[in-house]
Order: structure tokens, then C-alpha cells, then sequence
């Protein structure tokens, strides 16, 4: 399965550097994931230089960072794998006794579940003007989308969950990620300050940092990705 899924790959960037129209379809087959900012190892990396206000280098096995309560086979059952793999994989002597906070990686090979299907599980984090959509983007994939706003503007958690990350984000800049569901995230990025802080429990539509323009940013908009059962998607389907 594992060659397999390199071949693919390969395949894929050979693809990428050969037809941009057949590789604009790639990022959809491909488990994708922000999880990456778990500065952990990633077995491959796609670099993208081409996006101006983030910092696109995509793991491309995927980790899950242990809630409170979750269970192993609850884990395995949402990323469609068989528990007894994951522990292995994850060499759990005792997969009982998982740990919040814990990462657990995900097999490369293994299914994404498709999405929430209600498609609107999420409030705006902001009013705004869109200034950049989920896609690709000249050479590169743009997984977030980009809303303009005056500077100071609140930004509001899409949904309510715990934030797992409230900080500086080399590319990012001032950064919230917000753990939702099992597997689902969303990320502010660009903030001028962020009002929260990481371990803290929010509610949809709290104010959690505060629009900016830092790290790679050309004016005060925010970054926002999605993230759902451990794959970016395109956030406006899910949006309400
Ligand atoms: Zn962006």
C-alpha cells in the first residue's frame, strides 16, 4: 500500500509539472492537512512557493492529536482503518489508554471519510469581502479561503471546540486553530492579535483574535482554513 501510494505520488508530481489542469484535481485526492504545524516529522512534503500569504508545505501522512474521551477504534472507524493497524502502526501496547494531546498517525493509505453532509456546520469567522477562493491559485493550491476586512475587525470561531494552537506562525503569522468534531479543525490566520489562548474552550461566534496582516500577507484579510475529519476543504459548502 505504501508503494502504491508513493507511485501515486510520484505519478502525481510528474502529472503536476506536466498538465496544471489534471493536477488542479490532485489536492482533492489527496489527504491533505494542517496538521503539519505539529512540528512532527512528514514523510513527503509538496512545497509550494506560489502562494503569497501562507505556508502551504503539506504533510502528507496524516497525524490526529488525541482528544479527551476518544477511543481508539472510535479513530479508526472515522479515518475508515483498522484499529489493530493503527496501534500498530502507532505501537500502542495498550490501546485503551490513549492520552489527550497524544498524535496518532494516520496510514497514508487510508480512506478520508467524505464530509459532514449537512454543508453548513460552520458560522462566517468574519463579514467580508472575498479576495481569494479554496483552489488553485497560478502555480500553486490555495487551501484557505481569504476574506478582507478592516484592520481590528473581530474574528468569531466558526463553530465552538477547544483551540489547540494561539500563537506566531512562521508564514501564518498570528494564528488560531480550533479543534471542532473528531477531525475537524479550522485555522485563523494573519491576526493582528489573538485574543485566546491554546487548551481554552470557545463557543460558535466568539470573538478569538482580531483581523491583521502579519506573516506573509499583503493587507489585512484572514487566512481561514477547514479542516474536516482530517482533510482541507473548500470552506463555503460548510459555511452558514
Ligand atoms: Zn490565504
Amino acid at each position: 500500500m505504501g508503494l502504491v501510494f508513493f507511485l501515486c505520488l510520484t505519478l502525481a508530481g510528474w502529472v503536476g509539472s506536466v498538465d496544471p489542469l489534471l493536477a488542479r484535481l490532485l489536492p482533492e485526492n489527496f489527504p491533505v492537512s494542517f496538521s503539519n504545524l505539529v512540528e512532527e516529522r512528514s514523510e513527503a512534503v509538496l512545497v509550494n512557493n506560489y502562494d503569497s500569504d501562507a505556508d502551504i508545505t503539506t504533510s502528507l501522512t496524516r497525524q490526529y492529536r488525541v482528544r479527551s474521551g476518544d477511543t481508539l477504534r472510535q479513530i479508526a472507524r472515522n479515518f475508515q482503518v483498522d484499529w489493530r493497524n493503527l496501534a500498530e502502526k502507532n505501537e500502542l501496547s495498550n490501546p485503551n489508554l490513549l492520552q489527550a494531546g497524544q498524535i496518532i498517525w494516520i496510514p497514508s493509505g487510508a480512506r478520508v471519510p467524505s464530509g459532514s453532509g449537512s454543508g453548513s456546520d460552520y458560522a462566517w469567522p468574519v463579514i467580508g469581502r472575498i479576495t481569494s477562493h479554496y483552489g488553485y491559485r497560478g502555480l500553486g493550491f490555495h487551501y484557505g479561503l481569504d476574506i478582507a476586512a478592516p484592520l481590528g475587525t473581530a474574528i468569531r470561531a466558526a463553530a465552538s471546540g477547544i483551540v489547540s494552537f494561539a500563537g506566531w506562525k512562521s508564514g501564518y503569522g498570528y494564528l488560531v486553530i480550533i479543534e471542532h468534531d473528531l477531525g475537524s479543525r479550522s485555522l485563523y490566520a494573519h491576526a493582528s492579535q489573538v485574543l485566546v489562548h491554546s487548551g481554552e474552550r470557545v463557543s460558535t461566534g466568539q470573538v478569538i483574535a482580531e483581523i491583521g496582516s502579519t506573516g506573509r500577507s499583503t493587507g489585512p484579510h484572514l487566512h481561514f482554513e477547514l479542516e474536516v475529519r482530517g482533510r482541507r476543504v473548500n470552506p463555503i459548502p460548510y459555511l452558514w
